[in-house]
């Protein structure tokens, strides 16, 4: 029932622009920059609380992920990385995923 999940195996459409054993990677449906991608881990993890020990190369993919996108989207001046971590941050998905924003300037701080 989670979207993200669906996402990953194909029961739900996106544009997909980068998949391998640990990661994906698709545009936001509801983009808030030119560049708006998500990463996410192929396996459920609901968020950051609960990333252990083990996911320690999922993590760093996630990351590795992100530049080598930030490079092929044309983001050399910058793009920004955020993680949404519980309701006062806005988290509205329950399956951690990392946004990529990118090709606008971005103030500081986040709303
Ligand atoms: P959050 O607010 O949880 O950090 O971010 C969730 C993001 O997922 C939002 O930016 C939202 O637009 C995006 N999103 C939610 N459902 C879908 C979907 O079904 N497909 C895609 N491509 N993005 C989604
Ligand atoms: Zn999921």
């Amino acid at each position: 029932s989670c979207v993200f999940c669906q996402i990953v195996v194909g029961e739900r459409a996106a544009t997909i622009i980068h998949q391998d054993a640990l990661v994906t990677a698709f545009r936001d449906i509801n983009p808030q920059a030119p560049t708006h991608i998500l990463i996410i881990p192929n396996e459920h993890i609901p968020g950051i609380a609960e990333i252990e020990e083990q996911h320690g190369d999922l993590v760093a993919r996630m990351f590795a992920t992100a530049n080598h996108l930030a490079h092929s989207e044309g983001l050399s001046r910058g793009y920004r990385l955020v993680l949404n971590q519980g309701p006062l941050a806005g988290q509205s998905v329950f399956h951690l995923h990392l946004h990529l924003l990118g090709g606008r300037a971005m103030r500081w701080p986040p709303g």
